[in-house]
Order: structure tokens, then C-alpha cells, then sequence
């Protein structure tokens, strides 16, 4: 079972996702204020309102997906298993019933399996924003997708002989 991972790197420039609840686009924009320059290292991304609010309250450029209730939490997703994100500030609000509560599900779930830095309040990602691993490249092991497919083609080929 050698092949059960496989080491992934997220570069010093971190590929950053950043969404936020409509109770918390507030709260993420005074976070993103606040650490406007440790943001501007990094490519960011987001949700659409949120990257558009984040864009015009602090200038930093970030790219905007769909909005989340419209599928942009599943365009999220589907980058970090491209390897197209690998950090996510995603603060949820936990007071307000959500009609996409299945993608955001499926966003939190597919982060952990990549492996991926989510953070979904703001202590954590004030804990995070501050690690001295912002500055690093950083390896984790990641489940290898590739192997997998083989080992359950291979499986499932034996069951339908
Ligand atoms: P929004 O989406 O940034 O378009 O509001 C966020 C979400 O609700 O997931």
C-alpha cells in the first residue's frame, strides 16, 4: 500500500479561497482589511459577492467564481481537486439556515480530503494567516486519486467477471 499517497505542495504562494455567509461578508472584509498585506502575497479567489466586496472595500484582486447559493461553493471544490486551491478562509455562518447547505457540506468535506487549510471562523484564521508556514512551502500527503482509480477499476472488473 506504497501507493495509498502521494506528496503535494502548497507553494509559499498560497492559492487562496475566500468566502463568506451573507451574516459574515462584514466580518471577513474587516479580516481581509486587516491583513491586506500578508493577502497581497498570494493569488485570491472567491466566491462572487463576497470577491466582489473584498475586491471593493480593499483593492486586492480577487478572482470571483459563481455566487455560492449558485454553485460557486462547488466551483470552489472542484479547483482544490485540480490543485487549483489549496487554503480556504470560509466563514460560515452557523446562526442562518442555508439553501445550499449540501454544497457548503460538500466544500468542507472534499478540504478534507485534499488536505487542505480551512479555516471557518476567524480565530482560525487568524491563526492560520499568522503561522510562520505562510512565508514556507509546505508538503502533505494526499490520497493518490490515480492509484485508486486502478485499484477500484481493477476490483470492480473482478466482481462483474
Ligand atoms: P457569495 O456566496 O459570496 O456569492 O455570497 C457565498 C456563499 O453563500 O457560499
Amino acid at each position: 500500500m506504497d501507493n495509498e499517497f502521494i506528496t503535494f505542495t502548497i507553494g509559499k504562494q498560497k492559492k487562496i479561497a475566500l468566502i463568506a455567509h451573507d451574516g459574515k461578508k462584514q466580518e471577513l472584509i474587516e479580516w481581509c482589511e486587516k491583513n491586506q498585506d500578508v493577502l497581497k502575497n498570494h493569488f485570491l479567489c472567491g466566491t462572487g459577492t463576497t470577491a466582489r466586496m473584498v475586491t471593493d472595500r480593499t483593492g486586492l484582486p480577487v478572482k470571483g467564481y459563481n455566487s455560492g447559493p449558485l454553485g460557486g461553493d462547488q466551483q470552489i471544490g472542484a479547483k482544490i481537486v485540480e490543485g487549483n486551491i489549496d487554503f480556504v478562509i470560509f466563514f460560515s455562518d452557523p446562526l442562518e439556515a442555508q439553501p445550499h447547505d449540501p454544497d457548503v457540506k460538500a466544500l468542507l468535506r472534499i478540504a478534507q480530503v485534499y488536505d487542505i487549510p480551512i479555516a471557518n471562523n476567524k480565530a482560525t484564521a487568524d491563526f492560520m494567516i499568522n503561522s510562520s508556514l505562510m512565508n514556507q512551502e509546505y508538503e502533505h500527503q494526499v490520497i493518490n486519486f490515480r492509484q485508486k482509480v486502478i485499484d477500484r477499476a481493477n476490483n470492480q472488473g473482478k466482481s462483474i467477471q
